[in-house]
């Protein structure tokens, strides 16, 4: 039997964040190969490759160039077991990434040497400062000419607001590119395009002195190093893991993960230095790592994974204690006892059985609509774990459909897809329309999209005099009837059963919420 308090401190849990194109999926793929798994070379881009062949839902996110669907991916390393849990990159999918974000113990910050830190990478760093999420930095694309890496990390510093304490400094730039030398190990990495998978696939100089270093990167390459080591010594914060874990300093590393170069080092610090499960805090306690009773939340709902299989898989992370394959759970929102059948693991590439998992990690539920994002599961005490984001749609649309005759697999769709959070499924009481709510107006398209390809449904999305909804509390059975009677024109049922109040305008909003003193209006969808 393991021992589940240190299977839990070996688990690493962390997502990449980054501005598309900065070279997430790359570095994703290339940590893949150090999971052991090194005939998985290519496997994040074949396995989209193979999901395309399957599905065409994939040539959108192409098309956009996108990467809509986020997956878990679980490898050992070093002693340690990865959970490197993947973030969609495009913005109208950002309510996606936020909840993944809480479902995370660091993150590892992607930036383009030429581009430095761009908008999207800004709003996610935002999102990270509010629970002082622990972050790493690898600084992409070495071989490519770039900015001044003192430059950059000045930026990172003005910009980010987060000290930066370089672990790896680059020797050249671009076609002058001749390694890293990492400042802790007092290493030197030289560049070799086409090796550097591992360190004995590595040329290593121990310290700056040696003379054969000096004749393999040249005398003026070897200068300049050594005057920007004293510079960048004098200059940067020292490495404190204290500042780290607090969210304050984030160590910075250089490479080219095209090329695999750097991200070793990079790995090796991070399974060493990166924080093990943290405590969540639920409406009653906060409930620490090492428990050991079971407990979790579901931060993502996918729809039809596996189009052979119209499943859907809601995403648990892992709070406290074992799961056991088949082990029956609280399911706070509902009060009931759940047997947790068949949940899927995510090692490497595929999906399979998980028999046990601990604090830390993922697993798949399959769902068949009784569970929701937000949603806790737990072992003996009843929980219910707080902070998972739940957005409220900005933007609205009535469906129309194309084929009359298909409105049950319209209406099985739209509910199906709004699990997954993005979207949110209104109808109203007075009429068959059926309405969509979004973050994002790109979501739309993506439905349109899935209706088609996963439910064979042609439909059109046209605009619709909503601008807001409310969802709709009232303790006073009596008054939510009237309410109920009188309103009814505005009310809608979501896809939960709950009661929403669709606001044509946010000056009918504001004298609906005056007339209606002890009726509540709530924002947001709440969850237990
Ligand atoms: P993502 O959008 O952040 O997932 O970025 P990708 O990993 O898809 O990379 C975007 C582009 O940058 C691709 O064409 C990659 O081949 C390229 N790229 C990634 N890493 C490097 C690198 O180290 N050097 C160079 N020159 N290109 C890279």
């Amino acid at each position: 039997m393991s021992n589940p308090v240190s299977e839990m401190r070996r688990r690493r849990t962390f997502a990449i964040i980054s501005h598309p194109d900065a070279g997430k999926t790359t570095l994703t793929e290339k940590l893949l190969l150090f999971g052991g798994a090194i005939q998985m070379a290519g496997s994040v881009k074949s396995r989209k490759a193979a999901r395309h062949a399957t599905s065409d839902w994939m040539a959108l996110e192409k098309e956009r160039g996108i990467s809509v669907t986020s997956s878990v991916m679980q490898f050992p390393y070093s002693g340690k077991v990865v959970n490197l849990l993947d973030t969609p990159g495009h913005a109208d999918f950002s309510e996606d990434t936020y909840r993944v974000l809480t479902a995370v113990d660091s993150a590892l910050m992607v930036i383009d040497c030429a581009k430095g830190v761009e908008e999207r990478t800004i709003k996610l760093m935002e999102v990270c400062r509010l629970r002082d999420t622990p972050i790493m930095t690898f600084i992409n694309k070495l071989d490519r000419e770039g900015r001044a890496p003192i430059e950059l990390l000045d930026e990172v510093e003005s910009v980010l607001g987060i000290a930066c304490t370089p672990i790896t400094w680059p020797i050249g730039m671009g076609s002058r590119l001749k390694g890293v030398y990492h400042l802790l190990l007092d290493e030197v990495h030289i560049f070799e395009p086409g090796k550097n998978f591992t360190r004995q696939d590595s040329t290593i100089f121990k310290g700056l002195d040696d003379p054969a270093l000096r004749a393999r990167i040249g005398d003026e390459a070897w200068r300049e190093l050594n005057d920007e080591l004293e510079l960048v010594r004098g200059a940067s914060h020292a490495f404190s893991q204290e500042e780290y874990l607090a969210g304050q300093l984030t160590p910075v590393f250089f490479g080219s993960a095209v090329n695999n170069f750097g991200v070793q080092l990079l790995l090796d610090f991070f399974v060493e230095h990166a924080p093990p499960p943290k405590s969540h805090a639920t409406t009653t306690r906060t409930v620490s790592a090492d428990e050991p009773r079971m407990s979790g939340f579901v931060f993502k709902i996918q729809a039809n994974m596996d189009p052979m299989h119209r499943d859907r898989v809601a995403f648990m992370r892992i709070c406290s204690g074992t799961f056991n394959g088949g082990m029956k759970a609280l399911h706070a929102r509902t009060g009931k006892e759940m047997k947790l059948a068949n949940a899927l693991s995510f090692m490497a590439s595929d999906r399979e059985i998980v028999d046990q998992a601990f604090a830390g990690d993922v697993i798949g539920i399959h769902n068949h609509g009784t569970i929701s994002i937000g949603d806790t599961f737990s072992e003996g005490e009843l929980l219910s774990f707080t902070g998972i984001p739940n957005f409220a749609p900005e933007l609205f649309r009535r469906a129309r459909l194309k084929d009359p005759l298909k409105m049950k697999q319209l209406q099985k769709g739209l509910a199906q897809l709004s699990e997954e959070g993005a979207t949110q499924f209104f109808r109203p009481l007075m009429s068959n329309d059926l309405i969509l709510g979004a973050v994002g107006v790109l979501q739309f398209d993506v439905v349109a999209y899935r209706l088609k390809d996963e439910y064979g449904v042609e439909c059109a999305f046209e605009n619709v005099g909503v601008v807001t909804a409310r969802w709709v509390h009232c303790a006073n059975a009596k008054k939510l009837e009237e309410f109920r009677e009188k309103a009814a024109q505005n009310l809608a049922i979501d896809a939960a059963g709950e009661l929403v109040y669709l606001a044509p305008s946010r000056v009918n909003l504001q004298l609906t919420e005056e007339r209606w003193p002890d009726v509540r209006f709530a924002a947001t969808r709440e969850h237990a």
